[in-house]
């Protein structure tokens, strides 16, 4: 056969795209970052028609281009969380109001094969407003977010999403010199609140684009 591994993602996605609509998720499937941002901009944002909108600080929501194409827009109020040009205070107050708008957009630390979302804040702000707050959710995953389990997903986010976050943020933290989780107690500590989405409620509420490409840590 051609093109094994086109078709090992289209199988691997395509049964994903399954077990999250049965978890109540509503689920788009884009070849690219660039397919995942056309998606949000001609599909799940029209249908929605949302006055107010804001993001978590996801690093696959920039690479897909959305951050640009929505902090231009000026028929909705938005809320940038990751705005550099205000004050952590500033931000930090963004970041509450944010958990009140009509769409949030987020990433995932990972999705496990049974179609959960599993997540490890510093903050919090994502997956407050992934729970509870925002009317809608869009959550941008890259194919490279995929786990077997639970187990697998803990692991991934403890041992790779974390240590290589802490670098990405200049943390001073253990797992920036050794690229290993070593549990600190640093303040600078941004393992901190867990969550397990297993289902969308109300069903519908949380939206999700699973991207072809490998995109965010
Ligand atoms: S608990 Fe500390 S050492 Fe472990 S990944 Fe998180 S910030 Fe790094």
């Amino acid at each position: 056969m051609e093109k094994p591994t086109e078709h090992f993602w289209q199988i691997r996605l395509n049964d994903l795209k399954k077990e999250l609509e049965t978890n109540n998720f509503e689920v788009f499937l884009a070849e690219d970052g660039a397919a995942a941002k056309k998606i949000v901009m001609e599909n799940i944002i029209p249908a929605i028609q949302p006055k107010s909108i804001s993001w978590g600080g996801s690093l696959t929501f920039f690479a897909t281009g959305l951050y640009e194409a929505l902090t231009n827009r000026a028929d909705m109020e938005i809320l940038d969380t990751q705005d550099k040009t205000i004050s952590p205070e500033q931000a930090y107050e963004r970041r509450r109001q944010s958990l009140l708008v009509d769409l949030f957009i987020a990433g995932t630390n990972a999705v496990t094969e049974a179609g959960q979302l599993v997540n490890l804040d510093m903050v919090g702000n994502r997956i407050g407003g992934l729970t509870f707050g925002p009317k809608n959710v869009v959550v941008l995953v890259g194919r490279n977010k995929i786990v077997c389990d639970l187990k697998e997903a803990i692991f991934r986010i403890k041992n790779y999403a974390a240590p290589t976050n802490a670098i990405r943020l200049d943390k001073k933290t253990p797992c920036t010199k050794t690229a290993y989780c070593e549990e600190c107690s640093s303040p600078d500590r941004i393992c901190n609140t867990w969550t397990i989405t297993e289902k969308s409620f109300p069903k519908g509420r949380v939206r999700v684009v699973l991207i072809n490409e490998s995109l965010g840590l």
